[in-house]
């Protein structure tokens, strides 16, 4: 019997079918996303704004996160060539990994794009989005002075952190802060105690927070039993709470022993909420959205035959060719630009900050 329940479940099945043959005539194909980690949650904010994007135009994706580990991103991507991808998009764990599966991308005619990481060491790879990374360690370099001016006359005393050293990343923010602090370490307003400087010193491999927490709890065994320290130059918010937990473990974040003034980058909710919580000073806010949305179209571009929109042609040599790229502007962001950057923004709900 027909009744109006299966006219129903019908019209259903008819309207899903069309959907799929709709969404098959459309499929412009598959495109490879393959992202360090998900310890930090900004790659899975990228991934999801990524996926998004791509299934807005029409695109298939396969999205994989390699929790840090160079063999499994290099099996991830191996298979995204294996399984047809159009494109390939990589945020590598270490850039100079990947040279021989980008052969074989190469050679099958694939898209490689460096996404906010550098590859590098490869004539195979033929776009790079990011942010100003220079830029970025520009605004961490004049929040810190900012904000040790605003708690007292110097000199002051600072330690450095840098990122991961087979992210070529790490490099242009520290250079980006030292070109900010260099001066003033000369003019010796800024006393850095421990005398550790340069990326070969102050790097932290993986972006590890442990290992930025155990640097830390040396750093001030060694030199601040006497003395305070009153800055930390830290280039990413998962270090600069690994900072602070050792900052805390010796008595720092009280009123007769405040918190030093401690920077960082991504704006993770734990370290927006530790800004409000008087314990991080800033962060730098990349917009991840506005960064997929561009790869998308500037993918959807080289799809169709066309050459994409770039912004840089000179900044990003990667030892074997000057990458393509374009790029975004990062923000400095502190306690009370929290509601106008990220919340005003839609990038997290006031919920999501409060609770
Ligand atoms: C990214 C930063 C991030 C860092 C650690 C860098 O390559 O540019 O946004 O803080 O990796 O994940």
């Amino acid at each position: 019997m027909f009744t109006r329940r299966n006219f129903l479940a019908a019209s259903v099945a008819a309207g899903s079918l069309l959907v799929t043959g709709q969404s098959m005539a459309q499929g412009k194909g598959l495109i490879g996303i393959s992202m360090p980690t998900k310890s930090s949650t900004r790659w899975i904010s990228d991934g999801e704004s990524m996926v998004k994007e791509f299934t807005a135009l029409g695109y298939e994706t396969d999205l994989q996160y390699a929790e840090d580990d160079i063999p499994n991103q290099l099996a991830q991507i191996e298979n995204m060539v294996t399984k047809g991808a159009k494109v390939l998009i990589i945020a590598a764990i270490d850039g100079t990994t990947l040279s021989d599966v980008l052969q074989k991308a190469h050679d099958a005619g694939i898209k490689v794009f460096a996404y906010d990481r550098l590859i590098s060491k490869t004539a195979n790879v033929d776009y790079y989005t990011t942010f100003d990374n220079f830029g970025v360690g520009v605004l961490q370099g004049n929040s810190l002075i900012a904000g040790l001016k605003a708690s007292g006359a110097g000199p002051y005393n600072v330690e450095l952190f840098g990122g991961s050293p087979d992210d070529t990343n790490a490099f242009y923010f520290y250079d980006g802060a030292m070109s900010v602090l260099q001066p003033l370490i000369d003019s010796k307003e800024v006393v850095v105690v421990s005398g550790q400087m340069g990326m070969d010193k102050v790097g932290t491999l993986r972006w590890d927070g442990a290992v930025a927490q155990a640097r830390m709890d040396n750093l001030l065994s060694a030199n601040y039993t006497d003395k305070k320290v009153n800055g930390v130059l830290a280039p990413y918010d998962g270090l600069s709470r690994g900072i602070i937990s050792s900052l805390k473990g010796v008595g720092y974040g009280s009123a007769d022993q405040p918190m030093p003034i401690v920077t960082g980058q991504d704006a993770e909710l734990p370290s927006v909420k530790g800004m409000i919580a008087g314990e991080q000073y800033s962060t730098v806010f990349k917009d991840t959205r506005e960064l997929a949305k561009v790869t998308a179209k500037m993918v959807d571009t080289v799809l169709q035959g066309k050459e994409p929109e770039i912004n840089d042609t000179k900044t990003y040599n990667n030892g074997v060719k000057v990458v393509p790229s374009y790029l975004l502007t990062p923000y400095s962001v502190g306690k009370d630009d929290i509601k106008k950057m990220l919340v005003d923004s839609g990038y997290y709900t006031q919920d999501q900050i409060d609770n």
